[in-house]
């Protein structure tokens, strides 16, 4: 009786996972060219909704090349990629749409040096999306309390640490209301000690469900908070696998150099 039922749940579970698999972003054999240099080599990969997918691989392999075509800072030449069901590259209007959809968070914070902190996160959705200010400043109050530096709100981004100056960033693209995040090494300028604090808001937002991707090298927040590790190497994909198995018992020898260099 018990295990028929213990059955019964496992085979629902199964069926309402795989009835959650939404594609968020979908990228097919994407070939990105810098004049003769083939940056990008036919790469494929699909993020879930929800999904958390961090990209590891050596300097130069492509990584932030591949993740700046999610939202259209990058081109490509070839392939397809489509974001929450709008291709890119189809229309001027899918850009524009798939930006207010995909916030980004680069390693250089990029702040607005002559904004206040809440300035620097109500600018967009006020030109965007129209919000009237009132609303814009209710919404920035709310995410700069939720990554932790409300009191900051009428500084200005000098007057910040660095991991500060990042939170900010992440409340900013927040703002926007996207649906996917991306980071680009959003800890690699920020002194150590600062490096946890910013770490502890993208697990907040993965926890939340968030879908996201993130380049990083950061061991500890890709075993704990990755559902899929990718290995990026010469423009290519090398590996894609979960924390346990990419880290224990990665399949490429490729990745096992990489792994041999930042464990
Ligand atoms: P990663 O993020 O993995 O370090 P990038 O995507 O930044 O790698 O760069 C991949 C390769 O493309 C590197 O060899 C880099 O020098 C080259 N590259 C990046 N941007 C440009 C550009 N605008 N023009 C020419 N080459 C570029
Ligand atoms: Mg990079």
């Amino acid at each position: 009786q018990e295990s028929v039922q213990n059955k019964t749940e496992a085979v629902m579970t199964e069926a309402s996972d795989s009835s959650a698999d939404e594609p968020m972003i979908i990228a097919t054999e994407v070939h990105k060219w810098y004049g003769s240099f083939h940056v990008l080599q036919g790469v494929s990969l699909t993020v879930n909704r929800g999904e958390v997918v961090v990209i590891m691989g050596p300097s130069g392999s492509g990584k932030s090349t591949f993740a700046r075509t999610f939202n259209a800072l990058e081109d490509y030449q070839r392939g397809t990629i489509t974001i929450d069901g709008m291709k890119l590259g189809d229309r001027q209007g899918n850009v524009d749409a798939i930006r207010r959809e995909v916030g980004m968070v680069f390693q250089q914070f990029n702040l607005f040096p002559h904004l206040t902190v809440l300035q620097n996160i109500t600018l967009a959705p006020m030109w965007v999306r129209g919000w009237k200010k009132p609303k814009a400043k209710e919404v920035a109050l709310q995410l700069l309390e939720r990554v932790g530096i409300l009191p900051q709100a009428s500084k200005f981004p000098g007057q910040l640490s660095g991991g500060q100056q990042q939170r900010v960033a992440i409340a900013r693209a927040l703002a926007m209301q996207p649906k996917i995040m991306l980071f680009d090494e959003p800890t690699s300028a920020l002194d150590p000690e600062m490096v946890r604090e910013v770490l502890d808001v993208m697990r907040g937002l993965a926890d939340d469900g968030m879908t996201m991707v993130v380049v990083t090298h950061e061991v500890g927040f890709a075993r704990e908070v990755a559902d899929r590790i990718v290995l990026m190497d010469d423009g290519m994909i090398v590996e894609v696998a979960e924390p346990q198995e990419f880290f224990q018992n990665p399949k490429h020898e490729r990745t096992r150099k990489f792994l041999s260099q930042i464990l």
